[in-house]
């Protein structure tokens, strides 16, 4: 998938609303059938890039490339893009149905046509064929999300742009209907856009996902890259609970903990590390009944637990510092607030991270 000609082409992309850098020098490739989501928190830039790449907004520096052409000066309308909104956008006056044929009817397709199309597409998105003449007012926020998509994919765009679709979505059905929306990905083959605010959601349904950390894209890769490697502390804490401290490049290839005064086994360390974090994931951490049971280990009590469901997570305080440790239910640490405990981790499934 790497190697073929991108069908979408960031090049130093930059916006500037007055002295505010918005979006600041995004260089970016996405490949034709990608589904690429674009994470970071709130005014990270997100909603701008993709509003750039839908033609809705024009850049300051920096060229988008659809296809091998230059589209910066193109209206939205002239682009084979389609944007979902957060908001969606429905027509309120009209029928399901008629939202979906819009852009077939702004075409000038017959009435059998649209009818047929749309039927078809309700079928995609798994909307029952009664719901053709029902109004969209009358519907659930979860057959809105739908009639939407209908809507996007009846103009058969080459690139679809979600902007934050699922966010005011409850969670059960969020859930779903991520699950949802990769499978559409893969039988409509087309170019998925994404972006929000959630890692998870991300992780879920990306092929390749980019980070934004005001106006920068700071890191790109597949779901397990960006999991297994971040690159910096605000990616590896932006992707829920870790356990983080400072360290420094000790002597003889370890790592020198200032807070703890202890030196602890160096996972691989990145090129010209000399100090940041060091990551350890809250299913890396393993509860010791011995020092020995693990490269590195800390002295703590249990804080408390919290079930999770299928897992349990403890928080564990340890020289000052409260760590999280979870395991699933039936590797479930049998103990009570205030026991002593030992925790630890080998370097193997540690990560040093920059500031
Ligand atoms: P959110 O997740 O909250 O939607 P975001 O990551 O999508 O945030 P943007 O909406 O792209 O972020 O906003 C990036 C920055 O640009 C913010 O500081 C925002 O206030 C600013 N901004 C966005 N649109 C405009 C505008 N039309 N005029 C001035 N500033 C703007």
């Amino acid at each position: 998938m790497v190697d073929a000609a991108p069908i979408l082409r960031m090049v130093n992309l930059t916006k500037q609303f007055g002295r505010l850098v918005a979006v600041n020098d995004v260089s970016l490739d996405i490949q034709e059938g990608e589904f690429f989501t674009i994470v970071g928190p709130s005014g990270s830039g997100k909603t701008t890039l993709l509003r750039m790449l839908g033609g809705l907004e024009k850049p300051t520096a920096g060229d988008i490339i659809l296809r091998g052409e230059r589209v910066n000066a193109v209206p939205a309308n002239r682009r084979p893009t389609c944007m979902v909104f957060q908001s969606l956008a429905l027509f309120n006056h009209k029928s399901v149905g008629q939202n979906i044929e819009f852009s077939l009817k702004m075409r000038g397709e017959s009435r059998r046509v649209r009818r047929e199309r749309g039927l078809s597409l309700m079928n995609v998105v798994q909307l029952p064929e009664d719901f053709y003449d029902k109004s969209v007012t009358k519907c659930s926020g979860g057959e809105r999300q739908r009639v939407a998509l209908a809507r996007a994919l009846a103009s058969d765009p080459e690139i679809l742009f979600f902007d934050e679709p699922l966010s005011a979505i409850d969670y059960r059905l969020r859930k779903l209907l991520e699950v949802e929306l990769k499978d559409l990905h893969r039988t409509t083959g087309k170019t998925f856009v994404y972006i929000t605010h959630s890692l998870e959601e991300a992780m879920v349904m990306s092929d390749r996902i980019g980070i934004m950390q005001e106006g920068r894209l700071i890191q790109i890769g597949s779901p397990n890259e960006i999991y297994l490697q971040p690159r910096n502390k605000f990616v590896s804490e932006f992707m829920g609970e870790v356990n983080t401290f400072a360290v420094r490049a000790g002597a003889d290839g370890g790592i020198d903990c200032p807070h703890f005064e202890r030196r602890f086994t160096s996972p691989a360390r990145p090129d010209g590390f000399s100090d940041g974090y060091l990551v350890i994931r809250p299913e890396s951490m393993r509860f010791l009944n011995d020092a020995s049971e693990a490269e590195n280990h800390l002295e703590g009590s249990l804080f408390n637990e919290y079930a999770l469901g299928s897992r349990v997570q403890y928080h564990v305080s340890a020289g000052g510092m409260m760590f999280v440790v979870e395991k699933l239910r039936e590797q479930a640490y049998r103990g009570a607030p205030n026991d002593d405990v030992m925790i630890g981790w080998d370097a193997k499934d540690s990560v040093l991270v920059a500031d």
